[in-house]
């Protein structure tokens, strides 16, 4: 999304006029697009900007600007935890960004703040892309389901689905301008519902039937799903269209019920359970992944032994695996943080122990079998060959001697790692 976010920003500012700079040294204005999901990436992002410290003595005309979701947060308060920063824009004005930017260029003085969500977002398509292979597509923005420990409502504001017409029209220009992948963004895919026509019944699953009829040779992804909304229209769908890739990212989170409770998810472990049953029975060879979160305030040895066995019975693909952070503006900021940083990282390194150990039994049991794999560059190694995709997302570096860069190959699968899987072009 930040991904995105970032490349949407760029795109306005060259419509509007401006170029990219080559390095940090050449550049007159420099953006940070920030997150604030953990306490950690706030910290990196601060400790990136500081680092321009010198820079900016040396040209105190080189304007710094903060966009994305720590400037929602913070709004002003950034002025004073970094003086170096010019101007900060959240999430939700980005398309006024080239106004902001050029009215600071005339007069320093000028607004320097723009942080207004919740509003619908202005459309706007500017047509540059950071990647000619892959592209992003957002379909709606903001989040309306206040998970507890979760930052982003707040900083992006309340679910708005994006107009449908204005989906498929920069999905069709993404088909026919040749990409072969396109992602779905959104923080609850599954919530979508068109333009909200009641009664219309159109959901998630009809979207990407839609967006399988657009003319093109790419594939479609999607994030993320929230449990409570997923359905097994959605997997019918990823089972049926044959543009759909068969990955399906699915947060569990944690395997307690009383933590679920506690994080507002919306749902038990049971009913997780049953729709990983189902997913599976759709998808026999599909690929799941997930999110969890250990050390949230009060997670006992029993919860977190209750989300490893969860965990380890599933067995993902793959998974993210964070340490809890107090986040402002939330929930769970009233809630002690009872948890102590070194069985926050046990707990975390637990699971990634079990999950490493997972991964390597699944990629190593498609050694010997073909994958579709999207090459998109070439290996910066000694190994003479190309890194792509399969259709599950698994990473496959691929032996081949000429730049087959957004070719689909079809690779035999010759040994795997936890992270990744090695073959050769059949
Ligand atoms: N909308 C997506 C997630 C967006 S945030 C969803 O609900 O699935 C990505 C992940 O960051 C979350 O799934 C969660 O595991 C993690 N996360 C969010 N807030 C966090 C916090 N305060 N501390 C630790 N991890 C957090
Ligand atoms: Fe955050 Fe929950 Fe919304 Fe995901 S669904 S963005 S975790 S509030």
């Amino acid at each position: 999304m930040n991904f995105r976010d970032s490349e949407f920003a760029l795109g306005l500012l060259m419509e509007a006029g401006f170029r990219r700079a080559e390095s940090i040294e050449d550049a007159d204005i420099i953006l940070f697009n920030t997150c604030s999901v953990r306490q950690h990436a706030e910290d990196r992002a601060s400790a990136n900007i500081w680092n321009l410290a010198k820079l900016k003595k040396q040209r105190p005309g080189l304007l710094i600007g903060v966009i994305g979701c720590m400037a929602q947060a913070k709004k002003t308060k950034i002025f004073e935890d970094i003086p170096l920063v010019d101007f900060t824009c959240g999430p939700d004005n980005e398309t006024e960004l080239p106004r902001l930017i050029k009215g600071l260029l005339k007069d320093r003085a000028n607004i320097a703040v723009l942080n207004n969500i919740g509003k619908p977002r202005k459309e706007a398509f500017p047509s540059y892309r950071d990647n000619d292979i892959k592209a992003f597509v957002s379909i709606s923005h903001g989040c309306s389901n206040f998970c507890s420990y979760c930052i982003v409502p707040y900083v992006r504001g309340g679910e708005r689905p994006r107009n449908l017409k204005d989906i498929m029209r920069e999905v069709k220009d993404l088909g026919a301008r040749g990409f072969k992948e396109i992602t779905l963004l959104g923080q609850n895919v599954n919530s979508y519902k068109g333009n909200g026509e009641r009664g219309t019944g159109y959901g998630f699953a009809k979207l990407l039937e839609d967006i399988n009829k657009v003319k093109g040779d790419f594939r479609i992804r999607f994030m993320t799903s929230h449990p409570k909304d997923a359905s097994p229209a959605l997997f019918k769908a990823m089972r049926d269209l044959p543009k759909v890739c068969e990955h399906l990212h699915l947060p569990m989170q944690s395997g307690s019920d009383r933590v679920l409770k506690l994080m507002n998810r919306g749902y038990k472990t049971k009913v997780y359970l049953r729709l990983v049953e189902s997913y599976r029975k759709f998808l026999p060879q599909g690929c799941l992944t997930t999110d969890i979160i250990v050390g949230f305030p009060s997670e006992s040895d029993k919860d977190f032994r209750d989300t490893l066995r969860m965990m380890e019975g599933i067995g993902f693909d793959a998974g993210f695996m964070f340490k809890y952070s107090p986040r402002p503006f939330t929930k769970a900021e009233s809630f002690k943080d009872d948890i102590p940083e070194e069985v926050k990282t046990g707990r975390n390194l637990a699971l990634l122990e079990a999950q490493g150990r997972i991964s390597k039994k699944k990629n190593g049991l498609l050694i010997g079998t073909s994958q579709e794999v999207l090459l998109e560059g070439v290996i910066p190694s000694k190994m003479k060959g190309m890194s792509g995709r399969t259709r599950t997302n698994k990473t496959a570096l691929v032996e081949c001697e000429e730049d087959l860069s957004g070719r689909f190959v079809n690779v035999k699968i010759e040994a795997a790692t936890c992270h990744t899987l090695r073959g050769r072009v059949v």
